[in-house]
């Protein structure tokens, strides 16, 4: 991959503001449940290559499966160690006492864990063993693995003018044009290296495919949507015919457990049947993902009809029909036609989903688009360009022109903080990159601060940036 200069000249900016000030370290932005944790490893993101707590280096040549049924989280995975590859399962605790205290010790079904990882030790040496008596190495997981920015800030800083408003204004406008261009390169270029974790991790295709789904969760429904795609990953969904991929998406998001068909008009029936007529053979070995923990846990409060996601699950299905006019554009840099991409993304139909927002709602009068405008920009902006940009770089030129979509809190908390009302807010917040660079700056200096602004090093040192 090419490495971007504004995205490092941003960068070197950032860390030596803050040299001295504060560590500026990647890390878990928020607590985060076990789910999220399993998540997080199972798509690369804290890495392949660990060392483990007895010093000896070990490498994930295959991160295997989850584990829908009894047993360690995931299953048929393949560890490097010694120089030797071992085969097996990989378990994830939060505590690595949580093995004993879950009495794994003493299950069979924990007999072929080759791996252990916890994010939390116990000060003296503790040993993972299985009912066999053997010793399983172990990693300690910590959030200094994490590529920077690989969890969502929910926090806002407060609603008001910055310090920084002044010199903002005052400086020439290319200036400010190229510090926040810098700062979206290097927001694309964190999201390209957190991409190309998780395809170093299962490759293109599947990293493609848990992105996509991702950007069809939205900001709320992320992290289920993520998790959806790496339980029924391409190579496994991909074999089965359409129904049953359906069958299969809406059976383990768990949106078919709490519908009652007698609840649901005729259409929606005729959907739910031919749902479950294939999920029925299926959710028996399925219990564990079902169930407490496992559980996906969607966000449905203060969402948009449209954006529910059991329709965007609607859309995901739809997305997998069409996955090879979806994938071929990105399979390679130098096919890459933004033109064709956003065309079969925008023409996504299905004979359901066209006219239901969910399962329960009833048939709207007219077909609705699966996969609009501005999901389309989302998923430009957070899947395509971040795979092909270092890639390509020529492409930079093109990402530069794409318009702003998207409108929300959080970049209009950043244009006040940076601009307060100065007309000047207007002029750089038309193009998607102007909002993913204050977005970069608001994240990096005001969610930062402590200070109410006075402590914060960013209005003084703008002059240096020109
Ligand atoms: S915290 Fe810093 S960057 Fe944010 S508004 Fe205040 S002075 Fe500007």
């Amino acid at each position: 991959m090419t490495p971007l200069p504004l995205a490092d000249r941003y960068a070197r900016f950032r860390d030596a503001v803050f040299s001295g000030v504060a560590e500026h370290l990647p890390g878990f932005a928020e607590p985060m449940t076990e789910l999220q944790l399993q998540s997080l490893w199972f798509s690369g993101s804290f890495g392949s290559e660990f060392t483990t707590t007895d010093g000896r280096t070990v490498r994930i040549a295959d991160f295997g499966e989850w584990n829908s049924g009894a047993g360690p989280d995931f299953s048929g995975c393949a560890i490097v160690i010694d120089g030797q590859t071992v085969r097996g399962d990989i378990e994830l605790d939060s505590d690595a006492r949580d093995w004993e205290r879950h009495t794994h010790g003493a299950n069979k079904h924990f007999n072929h864990v080759v791996l252990h990882l916890f994010l939390n030790a116990p000060e003296e040496r503790f040993f993972t063993r299985t009912s066999e008596h053997h010793d399983v190495p172990q990693v300690l997981l910590q959030a200094a693995m994490l590529p920077e920015g690989i969890t969502p800030r929910t926090r806002l800083a407060s609603a008001r003018m910055g310090r920084c408003a002044l010199p903002l204004r005052e400086m020439e406008a290319s200036s400010v044009q190229s510090i926040i261009e810098s700062a979206a390169q290097h927001r694309l270029d964190l999201k390209s290296r957190r991409l190309h974790r998780s395809v170093a991790a299962h490759g293109r295709e599947q990293a493609v495919y848990q992105a996509l789904a991702q950007t069809l969760g939205y900001r709320r429904n992320q992290q289920p949507f993520a998790i959806l795609a790496q339980r029924l990953p391409l190579k496994k969904i991909t074999r089965l015919d359409a129904a049953k991929r359906e069958a299969w998406l809406f059976g383990v998001s768990g949106f078919l457990e709490g519908v009652r068909s007698e609840d649901t008009e005729p259409a929606t029936r005729s959907y739910l049947r031919q749902l479950w007529s294939e999920w029925w053979k299926l959710r028996s070995g399925m219990g564990r993902w079902l169930d407490g923990h496992q559980l996906l846990r969607w966000q449905l409060s203060a969402i948009r009809p449209g954006n529910h996601p059991q329709r965007r699950l609607g859309a995901l299905a739809a997305l997998l029909r069409s996955w090879s006019a979806i994938i071929t554009p990105l399979a390679d840099a130098t096919r890459w036609s933004q033109a064709a991409w956003r065309e079969s993304l925008l023409s996504l139909s299905h004979e359901f989903w066209d006219t239901h927002y969910t399962l329960l709602a009833e048939a709207s009068e007219k077909p609705l688009a699966l996969i609009g405008e501005t999901r389309v920009q989302e998923m430009l902006a957070n899947v395509a360009y971040p795979l092909l940009v270092p890639e390509r770089t020529r492409l930079w030129a093109e990402y530069l022109e794409l318009p702003a979509l998207l409108d929300n809190q959080k970049v209009r908390r950043a244009v006040l903080r940076l601009f307060g009302d100065a007309p000047r807010g207007r002029d750089f917040t038309k193009k998607l990159h102007h909002q993913q660079g204050l977005l970069q700056i608001y994240e990096d200096f005001c969610l930062e601060d402590d200070s109410a602004c006075a402590d914060c090093p960013f209005p003084e040192r703008l002059k240096e940036w020109s």
